[in-house]
This record gives C-alpha cells, structure tokens and sequence, in this order.
C-alpha cells in the first residue's frame, strides 16, 4: 500500500488489550483506570480476518502489542495462526516482559519472529516509582528465558525520563554483556506523557559516551522495521538505538498503521483519523468493503505529528498509549 506521501506502508500494529499489570507513569493513571468491555475487544477470528485483508493489501509485519499483550490468552495460538497467512513475513510482540518465563517457550514455538521487553531500569526503587509495581524480578526473569531462545530476536526498550536513579547506563550494560540490542525511546507528549519532558538522544548519548566512550553511527544491515537509528560502542555485544520522534522526526519515513484493541484503524499515533473496522465487521461487512475501508483510510493518513507545534484540537487523540499500542 502506498499512501497519498507516496510512503509504503506495510507495518501494522495491533493492541490485542488495553488491559496492563503495570501502571507506568507515563502511560496509565494509578487508578481509575476504565477498561472496556471484553465485548467491545477485537475476538481473535477478527484479527485474524483483518492481518488476512491486510496482507492481500501489503502488509507483510504484525506487531502486537497492548496493554500488556501477554495477559490476553491465547497469544501464543494468535502468533501461530498469523504466521500462516501468506505474504506475512514477520509477527514480533512488545511486553513488559513480567509473564514471559511461563510464555516463552510457546511464542518461540509459534514462530515469533522477534521480542521488544520494555525495561526502564534496573533499579528496584526506580522500577516501582516509574511502573508503580514491583515486578523487576519477574521482568528479568523473562529477558533471561527470551534469551535462551536465539531464533527470537531481542530487544529492550527504556524511555529515559532525565531521573538520576534509573541509571541508563546500567540498561545499557544489558547490550555490552549480551548479544541484544537497547533502544531509548524519546518520551512523546501523549496521554500521560504529557507531564514528562524526558530525555532527548543527545542527552542520552553524552550520558553514555562519558562512561563507554565512542557511539559509532552502525552502518551495516537493516535491524528490524521501524525507525531506529543504531551506535556501536567498542567491546559491546548487542547495539544501542535511539527512537526520537521528536528531536528527529521521521513521519516521512512513516510505515505502518494501527489497529487499537477495539477495532479502530488508526492511521498516526497523534492523530483520531482512521475508520472503525469492528463496526464493519460486525455488520456484516464483506472483505471488500474492509479493504475499501482500509483504503480511504490510508488516503487520509497524515502527513506527519505537530507535537512540537498546535496541533488542531478536535482531531488530536485523547487516548492514552496503553490504549493505542505505543
Ligand atoms: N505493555 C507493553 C510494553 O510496555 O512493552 C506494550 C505496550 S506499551 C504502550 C509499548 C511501548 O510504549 C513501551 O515500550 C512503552 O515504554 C512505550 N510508551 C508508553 N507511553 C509512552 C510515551 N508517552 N512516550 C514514549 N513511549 C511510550
Ligand atoms: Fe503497561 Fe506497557 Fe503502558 Fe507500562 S508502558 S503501563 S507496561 S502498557
């Protein structure tokens, strides 16, 4: 699919729950959380019925993502099932990695291509502070079992918050010592994130240079599908990447699109645009009508975010990451 930029889109993004055993603080309130109906979330067949429509349209990699995914049933069996939709080259899941022991060994077998742990420190204190529940252990626990599984490629995220106990370095170590990569995402101004300035690359990278030396630009084959910019560093195994939507946009690279858990296709994280599918589905919508639908979405996708200037009010997204996916 290619969009009115004359960008290929071929990414897709699905929220399999907005349901998460975290409430970080950038991403969910402490409490009051409202959750949706189970009613109101996509049913597995669904997904599966949009990645088919999707795939004959060009999308050729899923993530899936949440909430938490891995506290919806069933992943496992999902991953399986995605895989085996042709022109799907690559299923990969992002989690914050506290139910992965029990579940790895299934995902792996299911064909997973690839694993994001979301780790924002290795600090006990600062994990409660910034997650609001202590689950390091378990968190750890699952890098460790992802790690017997080589065929799944892995990669921690961390979004730096400028908090002196989170010691970045140390999450950095994680890619000097083991042959995985360590990605800092640049904190974007959306629901909760609002409230935090964060880091920006440049910050992170003095950070690091001061204690590892050199971060060389990494020339070599692609790593993944996204818009990651990756560094070497001298005597480390795995790399270090810089997600920074903000300090260096990259909406004109822009490849993907999103489907939340409740069925709506959502065409750029800043942005309401898009077209609710379960609406069509259930009506009894048929496979071309989802795929015209998928279709005047995409010829509306936007031309990129306005975080750094005033957004229109009415067409900006109230919902939080947590709901949308990140
Ligand atoms: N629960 C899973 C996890 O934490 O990996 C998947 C969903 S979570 C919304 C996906 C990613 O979005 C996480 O890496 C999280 O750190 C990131 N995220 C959440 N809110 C964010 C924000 N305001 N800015 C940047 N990244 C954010
Ligand atoms: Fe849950 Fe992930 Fe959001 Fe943290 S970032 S509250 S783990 S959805």
């Amino acid at each position: 699919m290619i969009d009115r930029c004359g960008r290929k889109i071929d990414y897709l993004r699905i929220s399999v729950t907005d349901r998460c055993n975290l409430r970080c603080i950038y991403c969910m309130p402490e409490e009051g959380v409202k959750m949706v109906d189970r009613s109101c979330i996509l049913q597995e067949q669904e997904i599966l019925r949009v990645c088919r429509i999707m795939a004959e349209l060009g999308i050729g990699k899923i993530k899936l993502t949440g909430g938490e995914p891995l506290v919806r049933p069933g992943m496992a069996p999902l991953v399986r099932q995605l895989k085996r939709i042709p022109g799907i080259e690559k299923v990969t899941l992002t989690t914050n990695g506290i139910l992965l022991k029990s579940q790895m060994k299934g995902l792996a077998d299911a064909g997973l291509d690839g694993l994001n742990i979301s780790l924002d420190t290795l600090n006990e204190n600062c994990y409660k502070k910034i997650a609001r529940r202590d689950y390091l252990r378990e968190t750890m626990e699952g890098i460790q079992e992802a790690m017997k599984y080589p065929e799944v490629s892995l990669k921690i995220n961390c979004v730096p918050l400028g908090i002196p106990e989170q010691d970045l370095c140390r999450v950095a170590v994680l890619a000097r010592d083991y042959p995985i990569h360590v990605r800092f995402i640049e904190m974007m101004p959306i629901g909760y994130g609002k409230d935090f300035r964060g880091m920006s690359e440049e910050e992170v990278i003095e950070l690091l240079e001061d204690r590892f030396g050199t971060l060389v630009p990494y020339q070599g084959e692609r790593l993944g599908s996204g818009p990651c910019r990756y560094y070497t560093i001298g005597g480390f195994c795995g790399k270090i990447g810089f997600i920074s939507a903000i300090s260096h946009k990259f909406c004109r690279e822009c490849n993907r699109i999103r489907l939340t858990s409740q069925g709506y296709l959502k065409t750029c994280l800043q942005y309401t645009a898009g077209r609710d599918l379960r609406e069509v589905i259930r009506t009894g919508g048929t496979d071309e009508e989802l795929k015209c639908i998928i279709l005047e979405a995409l010829a509306e996708k936007p031309e990129g975010h306005a975080f750094l200037e005033k957004a229109p009010e009415d067409a900006t997204e109230k919902l939080c990451m947590s709901q949308i996916g990140g």
